[in-house]
């Protein structure tokens, strides 16, 4: 009798550690690029562990997969990409992990930004003159909120992954979405709009109707964040190498004069150069965003003589110290801007 109780007793015991060890197993991650990473992680918290691929400090565009990328594959639960052709390169490295759990149609595989809206939808598909945007323009993440609606995505899959944490991811989402709200409108507005505020305050800024509702409530003067900082771009004309920056100029109010590539992934040809030369000229343009992966050579061909200032940029998170954070990425971008044409 002794026997057997001892026996139930190591038997119970090891269940329950079975069933702790389950509920303490984070899920594995992997995401193409370094942004995504941050902002499953950021949504996950502690149930998970989430690595990118993509060193944040290359282009995302081509990327060669390695051996070492197939085998943080091999037993991930979910693998997260972009998508929009952007990182098309990680098709291999899901295909060479063998793990059927990240194959594509599964749960286990999320292109992060499905319903997202897609600018540059192209009208004639041909790669064979160096178009690297067959679906649309896919640097959609350079607009917060595109980030809200990604964040989002990420929620529902990890919630359908690990049903039992549902209630935590959702916390974990309202939060950082709330993180996002305060940084882009200033904590100020939010706070004296209550719960809501942050989703209403999105809704008006995506119909561009954001200001004048303002000024009827008489907010206006409540404003901080990334709207206002980047008021003071507003309208300004910027000349950049590749077409990063479309999504983020919508949102700020800048516009986009033109880019140093004639195609996107073709380097500019000199007559191309000396047309963007002329164009800065005519048209005052001050500053020429330069990502950090591209030469710089033609960007500083066409400043030497126009006096338009480069501005090294960074597309993706931790690609420097200053940007290791997805809010800080868009700081940056907008204080260095700011600076260049000031
Ligand atoms: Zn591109």
């Amino acid at each position: 009798m002794k026997k057997s109780l001892k026996i139930i007793a190591l038997v119970l015991a090891a269940l329950t550690a079975q069933q702790t060890n389950a509920q303490n197993k984070k899920l594995k991650i992997i995401t193409t690029l370094s942004y995504l990473q941050y902002v499953t992680q950021e949504v996950g918290g502690d149930k998970v562990d989430a690595v990118a691929l993509a060193n944040p400090k290359q282009d995302p565009h081509y990327v060669t997969p390695t051996p070492r990328m197939n085998q943080l594959a091999t037993d991930a639960d979910l693998f997260i990409e972009n998508g929009l052709s952007l990182d098309m390169w990680a098709k291999n490295v899901v295909e060479a992990s063998g793990n059927p759990s990240i194959q594509p149609g599964s749960p286990g595989h999320l292109v992060a930004t499905i319903n997202v809206p897609v600018k540059e939808l192209p009208t004639e598909v041909s790669r064979s003159w160096g178009d690297i945007h067959p679906q649309g323009n896919p640097h959609i993440w350079l607009d917060p909120f595109n980030v809200r609606i990604i964040a989002g995505n990420i929620a529902e899959r990890l919630k359908q992954l690990d049903p039992g944490n549902r209630d935590y991811f959702q916390k974990r989402f309202d939060d950082y979405k709330a993180t996002l709200d305060a940084a882009m409108f200033g904590e100020e507005l939010i706070k004296a709009l209550g719960k809501s505020g942050g989703d209403i305050l999105t809704r008006k800024a995506k119909n561009n109707e954001l200001i004048d509702w303002l000024k009827g409530r008489k907010l206006e003067a409540k404003l901080g964040g990334w709207m206002k900082k980047a008021e003071r771009l507003n309208g300004m004309k910027i000349m950049s190498y590749h077409k990063t920056y479309i999504y983020f100029a919508d949102r700020f109010n800048l516009q986009i004069a033109g880019e140093l590539e004639e195609k996107p992934g073709i380097p500019p040809p000199p007559q191309h150069r000396d047309a963007v030369v002329e164009q800065i000229k005519r048209e005052g343009i001050k500053v020429i965003l330069n990502d950090n992966f591209y030469s710089r050579e033609a960007a500083d061909y066409v400043a030497s003589r126009t006096g338009a200032k480069v501005v090294i940029t960074y597309v993706d998170v931790g690609a420097v110290e200053a940007v290791d954070s997805y809010e800080k990425l868009i700081t940056y971008l907008i204080e260095e801007i700011d600076q260049a044409s000031s």
